[in-house]
């Protein structure tokens, strides 16, 4: 039984309980059948309940607020030598100039995410965060252009690598967010999660649509929800998954750092 369904239960025992020396206790039928709209777990509680605790949660209205630092949990040669989290590049590779720094992160998304009726393309910059703080990315890098076989050589394996600032981002999924699997990911900063590249029964979702994602269940959202998913396809056959490419489905709150 859901969670939310027996709270309202106890609830009304509570009160029924309470006013039984006014007047008998009717029988509550609604206790017996589940009502989909109060079962439906909300982006706030899943919010809540999934940022790790380097990111600050507030709420204000309709309004979701994640505070990070933005730095991984996790190594990366871009800690640089010397750091506890240091390990060195995959022996193919590069890195970028310099080592991932502290930032100032706060986004913003709205704790009702809707389709919205034009679609927004994603940006440069970042369009959402991960469960740890860090910054996603999409699939562009300065210039807009798609990460071409040169930038993919800096990506450490967290498909991650870091940018001017030493801001340290996501542009695949990897050792630390989701691997071939149903992890939730984060959020985009249009309210909507994201996750790894299956649905939570093993399979691959076949319908998603131009934007990467499909209203389905998902072990979060047992009565479905809008959500992305981390491309299925192997990028350049690098061995790399694009977190996500295209535009929002819906519409994109703040992101400053
Ligand atoms: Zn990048
Ligand atoms: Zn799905």
């Amino acid at each position: 039984m859901n969670k939310t369904i027996m709270f309202k239960s106890n609830l009304a025992l509570g009160v029924c309980a309470f006013v039984t020396f006014i007047a008998a206790c009717t029988k509550n039928d609604d206790a017996t059948t589940v009502d989909p709209a109060a079962s439906t777990t909300t982006i706030t509680e899943v919010v809540k309940a999934n940022y790790k605790s380097m990111v600050t949660v507030s709420t204000s209205g309709n309004t979701i607020t994640l505070k990070s630092e933005g730095v991984p949990d996790h190594v990366t040669p871009y800690w640089g030598v010397g750091n506890a989290l240091y390990e060195a590049q995959k022996s193919d590779g590069a890195l970028t100039p310099g080592s991932l720094r502290s930032q100032n992160f706060v986004m913003t998304l709205t704790a009702t995410p809707t389709e919205a009726t034009t679609k927004e393309a994603t940006s440069l910059g970042p369009i959402g965060m991960a469960l740890n703080g860090v910054a996603i990315y999409n699939d562009r890098e300065g210039g807009n252009v798609p990460v071409d076989a040169a930038v993919l050589q800096t990506m450490d394996r967290g498909g991650a690598h870091s940018g001017p600032g030493g801001l340290y981002h996501y542009h695949f999924d990897g050792d630390f967010t989701s691997k071939d699997d149903a992890k939730l990911i984060g959020f985009l900063r249009d309210g909507f999660p994201i996750y790894g590249r299956k649905d939570m029964d093993g399979s691959y979702p076949s319908n998603l649509d131009t934007n990467g994602g499909h209203t389905a269940a998902t072990a979060d959202f047992p009565n479905g929800v809008y959500h992305y998913h981390s491309s299925a396809m192997n990028y350049l056959n690098s061995g790399y998954y694009i977190l996500k490419a295209g535009s929002y489905h819906g519409t994109k709150g703040t992101f400053t750092f």
